[in-house]
């Protein structure tokens, strides 16, 4: 799907205004009636009704008929699109498009920059954007539940009436865990991207200009770069943290300097979680077979889940326990179980 950036300053206010009374309907509603986005809006009828026509195509929203009344859903692009305004409207990214050296020919819509291919990952949309001086930057689109529909469908006995079953509620999840960890780690020196900004299911950071470690065919010193992962997956843990996903795929390697930075974080977890020592092994696992595979490096040097918990205890604890640190900041428990299980039904639906 492209996104649209003509769309985010030509829309007139009162389009605005449904779209958004739409959103929030959405929120109780699988299909919000049109009486209550008539409601919602404050608007006339009459006008709600062509201006709904409008936005269904452009695809913002989609007319569904119910058996017991008509009508509209937001969209994924619909939601996109909120975002991206939010985004712009803070002057945290002015433009996509011609400022950009991507989507040439048609001008003003942006195309993907990475599709990622891991099959194990649920697929996110990366475009690289640009602020009001021509800086680029990358918008994370994160895209959870909607795949997993039917699957939280049937769950639903078990969810309740809870509202998280709405693809919606999840993908905002997913991208405020994301944020809160990329904060926490930027702010400790962590070799992450910067953050820049956050709004509904997306994220904003800064672009580095890399490529990702499953693209580096060889190494002059592999040994190097093994000990520095290696050393990184331990300073983690001595953060209370394990990465969950540290692969090559999620490991981007600098273009100049060939330093990594880590990135994508909704899976991360806490040495404290009860499958912490499994996830440990399985990011240390991943490393250690890459490199074997990759550059035919192989080394008797790794860390140990337990061992690397030990030495960590010397510090003082409370002020270095990130885990702790985004938990309280606004990140909390339950969301995160939440999101474990959506994660987790999205991944076998
Ligand atoms: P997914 O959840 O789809 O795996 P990622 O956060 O891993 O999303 O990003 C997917 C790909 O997009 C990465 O492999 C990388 O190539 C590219 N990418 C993501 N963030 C950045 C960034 N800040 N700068 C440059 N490239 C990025
Ligand atoms: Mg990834």
């Amino acid at each position: 799907m492209k996104l649209d950036a003509t769309d985010l300053r030509y829309i007139t206010s009162d389009e605005f205004r449904v779209l958004t009374a739409v959103e929030m309907g959405s929120k109780n509603h699988e299909v919000v009636p049109i009486v209550l986005i008539v409601q919602i809006s404050g608007l006339r009828s009459g006008g709600v009704n062509k201006i709904l026509g409008s936005l269904a195509k452009r695809s913002l929203i989609a007319k569904v008929q119910n058996s017991k009344y008509d009508g509209y859903r937001l969209t994924y692009g619909g939601y996109d699109y909120l975002a991206m305004r939010a985004l712009s409207k803070r002057d945290s990214m002015y433009s996509v498009g011609n400022q950009i050296g991507v989507g040439k020919e048609s001008g003003t819509a942006i195309t993907p920059l990475i599709v990622d291919a891991s099959p194990d990952t649920l697929h996110q949309d990366i475009y690289i954007v640009a602020d009001s001086e021509g800086k680029e930057m990358v918008l994370k689109l994160h895209r959870l539940g909607r795949i997993s529909f039917r699957a939280i469908k049937e769950k639903r006995d078990y969810m309740g009436k809870r509202k998280s079953a709405s693809w919606m509620y999840m993908s905002r999840l997913a991208a405020q865990k994301e944020w809160a960890f990329m904060k926490v780690l930027h702010e400790h020196h962590f070799p992450v991207p910067r953050p820049i900004d956050q709004a509904r299911h997306t994220i904003l950071m800064e672009f580095i200009d890399a490529y990702p470690l499953r693209q580096v065919a060889e190494l002059p010193s592999p040994g190097r770069l093994y000990s520095t992962l290696m050393d990184l997956i331990v300073r983690f843990a001595h953060a209370g943290l394990i990465h969950g996903d540290f692969n090559e795929f999620n490991i981007l390697i600098r273009r100049e300097s060939g330093e990594p930075v880590v990135i994508d974080f909704p899976q991360m977890v806490s040495t404290s979680h009860v499958n912490a020592e499994y996830y440990f092994n399985r990011d240390v696992e991943c490393i250690r077979t890459f490199f074997r595979r990759r550059f035919n490096y192989e080394s008797k040097l790794y860390p140990r889940f337990k061992n690397t918990l030990k030495e960590g205890g010397g510090r003082d604890e409370d002020a270095f326990r990130l885990d702790v640190v985004v938990a309280a900041s606004g990140f909390k428990k339950t969301e995160q179980k939440t999101l474990e299980e959506a994660s987790c039904w999205a991944h076998y639906p």
